[in-house]
This record gives structure tokens, sequence and C-alpha cells, in this order.
């Protein structure tokens, strides 16, 4: 069977290979490949390669990684075929969508492209006499990305290119659930032009994290999963001397005023709530209804998810399976807890006939009406196809059932009243809004980040905050006396302008 190796020094490499996981192909149920599993000796043999490659990579000018960039900008937009084609064989998205993935990270790249303008620094000329100011960005050295599975591309792509625009060496760290696009993406990077050891993955689990968490060599760790773990690599990390950004779970709120477009409220739903199975950190799974829409507007949704097709995401379904057969377990289980604590089951995933092999991880579009917090279907992120409406009296109800939840990742407010999305925007503690649109990814020029439980350090991914993570700033105080001025002689006095 195929093994998914890491990549040190510019190569596929076998690494130690004694621990090797299985990797499923989620529309059949079959394990389609294995994947190594590093050792912490594996991560000590590439933290070292990438170390020394890493410090020529600093050293490297503006313009010369720069033309990497462009050049990776290339080879990803022309083999991203391969890419969504792996993100769906492992992960179980349809194709259009794990294309949609791909195009998000290009647009990262695109952004880190401009590299040479988002480093720039400042400079004040004569501060004082003689005395200029200016101010650089300095790469950090070794750094660490560690990737869910819902992304497989994409997440990876929110800061690889972001990190070695910057001059850094970047080992990832993907998930052990899809991790065959590491790789492409890796021999991408070597078609483009990068130097050997610039970009590293280690493939792995807890064994690979911890060991770049804890290693003195890698300076910033990025994380991509889910709250707890993110909670221990922040803490991990900190502790250890490090940057850490550890971007958590989500439970994201719709809320739907009265005035609504309820035909665009019901598609958005639909699309946000289902869409990639609902194994997005930014799909909609509370749908805040604020009396009286939630009559009108589940029978509208449930219509739209009696068309929908779930099935093997290669022969063009609306829905994939989800990841593994564990993950449906605990989904479902979501399913009977609802049942069991009183909420109205509108529709019934569990009795999907799927468009695909028998023994494919599915589980069809899930609605729940009447869902009330203190319900572990609303309490807890699900990350599966299960939308649960909830009905609220009034607007400030529904803010304040956004704001009591433990997440604050995405959010949208569905209305036709300009003051109150507004007033939304304003009040409501997420860190990303969508006003009548329900995803609100910002682009790769904005930063991407949660509030709350959803996020875990000081800088969001991308965008100018990702250019500060991946750089230290330093200032530089120069005096360059004209040749005729007095000297300033001895003063202990602490400095101050003349
Ligand atoms: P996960 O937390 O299980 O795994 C994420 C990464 O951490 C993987 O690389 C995994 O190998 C590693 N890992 C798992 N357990 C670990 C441990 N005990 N110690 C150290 N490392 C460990 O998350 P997942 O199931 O792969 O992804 C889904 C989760 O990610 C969801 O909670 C989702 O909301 C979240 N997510 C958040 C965002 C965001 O932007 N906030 C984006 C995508 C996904």
């Amino acid at each position: 069977m195929d093994v998914v190796t890491h990549w040190r020094a510019g190569e596929r490499w076998t690494g130690s290979g004694d621990r090797l996981g299985d990797v499923y192909d989620p529309a059949t149920g079959q394990v389609a490949r294995q994947v190594a599993l590093a050792s912490a000796g594996d991560v000590e043999a590439v933290v070292s390669v990438a170390a020394e490659a890493g410090r020529e990579w600093a050293a490297a000018s503006l313009s010369r990684r720069t033309a990497v960039l462009f050049s990776f900008r290339e080879v990803l937009a022309r083999r991203r075929s391969e890419v969504a084609a792996a993100i769906t064989a492992e992960h179980g998205k349809v194709l259009d969508d794990a294309l949609g993935e791909v195009q998000r990270g290009l647009e990262v790249v695109e952004f880190a492209c401009g590299a040479p303008h988002l480093l720039k620094g400042g400079f004040s000329d004569g501060v004082s006499t003689g005395v200029d100011v200016y101010s650089l960005r300095q790469p950090l050295g070794v750094v660490g990305v560690v990737s869910p599975f819902n992304f497989p591309a994409m997440v990876p792509l929110w800061f690889v290119p972001v990190a070695i625009a910057c001059g850094n060496a970047v080992v990832l760290k993907p998930s052990e659930k899809d991790p065959s696009a590491s790789l492409l993406l890796a021999e991408m990077w070597a078609e483009a032009g990068l130097p050997a050891g610039v970009f590293s993955v280690l493939q792995g689990d807890k064994v690979a994290v911890d060991g770049l968490l804890t290693h003195p060599d890698v300076k910033a760790v990025s994380f991509v999963g889910s709250t707890p773990v993110a909670r221990y690599v922040y803490e991990t990390g900190t502790a250890h001397g490090k940057r850490v950004q550890a971007l958590g779970g989500a439970k994201n709120h719709m809320v739907v005023l009265p005035d609504a477009d309820l035909e665009a409220a019901a598609d958005a739903a639909v699309s946000a709530g289902f869409g990639s199975a609902g194994e997005r950190c930014m799909a909609i799974s509370a749908l805040v209804c604020v009396d009286p829409v939630a009559d009108a507007l589940v029978p509208l949704i449930a219509s739209r998810m009696a068309a929908l097709v779930t099935g093997d995401g290669r022969r063009g379904c609306d829905m994939g399976p989800l990841v593994t057969g564990e993950h449906r377990a605990k989904v479902t289980s979501y399913v009977e807890a609802g049942v069991a604590a009183g909420a109205s089951l509108v529709v019934d995933g569990r009795e999907v006939v799927p468009t695909g092999e028998p023994g494919g991880f599915w589980l069809g579009p899930t609605l729940f009406d009447r869902v009330e917090p203190g319900m572990s279907v609303y309490d807890e992120e699900i990350f599966g196809p299960v939308l649960s409406v909830v009905r609220v009296a009034t607007y400030d109800d529904a803010l304040a059932l956004v704001n009591a939840n433990l997440y604050g990742n995405g959010t949208a407010i569905f209305t036709h009243d300009g003051g109150a999305a507004r007033r939304f925007q304003r009040e409501v503690e997420v860190g990303m809004v969508g006003i009548n649109v329900p995803i609100p990814v910002p682009m790769a020029y904005y930063s991407f980040g949660g509030w709350k439980s959803s996020l875990f350090g000081d800088t969001h991914a991308h965008g100018t905050e990702g250019v500060h993570f991946f750089t230290r700033g330093k200032v530089v105080t120069s005096r360059w006396p004209s040749p005729d001025a007095p000297r300033a002689g001895v003063d202990l006095g602490f400095p101050q302008h003349e």
C-alpha cells in the first residue's frame, strides 16, 4: 500500500518509518493509503535541515523571494485540479468545493507576492540633529504550521506563502486524515524554485506537534484545529518561548430578522450549513430566527434540502461524506442527543440514500427546529451537516444568544434594515461578521480569525497581521553627523532630542 511520506531537503523522505496511520477514502469507507507518523527523531531531522536552509533564505533578496512566490502562484494555478482531486479523495468534499478551497489559498499566494511592499519599514529623517530613525521587519527563522483535516490546502496556504515571503523556513504538519495535498504543495514549491529545506512537510500526530512546540529552533507556530487542542498548543508553545497563533473551533450563528428576504436567507442557510458537509469552521450551525421568521423559513429550508444529492464528491453531487467513520458516529450521536432532548427533527440525514458506495461515511443534511441552549446539539461544535433553528422573540435576544456563546469565529445577520445591521456589526462579539453574507471569510489582504475560544493568541491569519506574525520589528536610530559638526562630548543624562 502507498505511504504518504514526509518532505525533507527538497524530496520525499520516509523518516524512521516505525509508525503508520491509515488514510481513508471517505466515499468508499476503505483504507486508500497510509501515512508516515513522525517520531521525535524525525522532527529533529526535519527541523535541522529547515534551520540551515532558513538562514540562507533569510538573507535572500526581496526580489529573489518574490520571484519564487510569483512562480509558485503560476504552478499552483496550473496544477490546481491535481490538488483538488487529492482533497476530494481523502477529505470527501465535492470537487467544485475542493477547487474553491485551492482558489482561496491561491489568493493568499497573490497577497504574499506583494512582500516588498508589505515589508517596507518607516523612515524618519532628522529626528534630532544628525539623527535618523528607521524600522525593519526581519524573519523569525523556522516556523511550524499545524493544519486541520477540513482544509488540507487552504489552511496551509493561509500561512506558508506569507511566512516564506517574509524570509522564514516553514515546517508544515498536515492533518494525518488527508495528508496527500501537502506533498503536492511541496512538489510545487520545488518546481517554483524555492531552495530545498525552506519548505518541509512533517507528517504525523501529537508526537510531531509536540516536537515542533518544544524544539528550540522553532520560533513560532501557527495552528488551526479544535479548541481543546488549540488551547493546548497555545499554552505549550508559549511556555516554550514561542510566538503562537492558535485558531480553534466555532459555532457560527446566522441571525434572520423579520424584514429579511427569506428566500435569500433560505438559500444562504442551506449553502452555509451543508457545504462541505458542515465541516467548515465558518459553516452556519445555528440559525437564530427572530419571531415570526421560523414559521416561514423552516419550510423554505426543508424544501431546498430535499433537492440536495449526497454522494461521492467525484460524481457531481452537492454534498460528500464525512471524513471518517469515527467522525460520522460522533455527528450522528449529536442527532440522537437532539431528539432525546426534545428538539424537533425536521429533516433526518440518517435516512439519506447516497449516490455512492454503501461503505462510505454518509450522513445527509439534517435540520432541527426548536433547539435551545442547554441541548448539546446547540452547545457544542458538531462539525457536520446539522443545522439547528433557535427561535427568539427579539433582536436583543438574538444578540445576547450569540454573545453568550463560547465561540466567536463567524456570524451573519440577514436583514434589509441598515441600522440593525450596523448595530449588529458593532455589538456582536465575533471576529468575522457577514451582513446578508453567510460565510464571511475575509479576503487574503484582510486577516482571518475569531474571538473568544475560537482563537488563542493576538494575531489573525494572513493580511497584514500575518506579516506581523512572521516577522520581528526592529527600530534603528543612527547618527551620521556632518563632518564639521562639533562633538557632543560625554553626557550622562538620558538621551534627549536636540
Ligand atoms: P484537531 O484539533 O483534531 O486537529 C488539528 C491538528 O492538530 C491536526 O494536525 C492534528 O494532527 C493535531 N492534533 C490533534 N490532536 C492533537 C493533540 N492532542 N496534540 C497535538 N496535536 C494534535 O482538528 P480537526 O478535527 O483536524 O479539524 C477540525 C477542527 O478545526 C474544528 O474544530 C474546526 O472548527 C477547526 N477549524 C478552525 C478553523 C479556524 O479558522 N478557526 C479553521 C478550520 C478548522
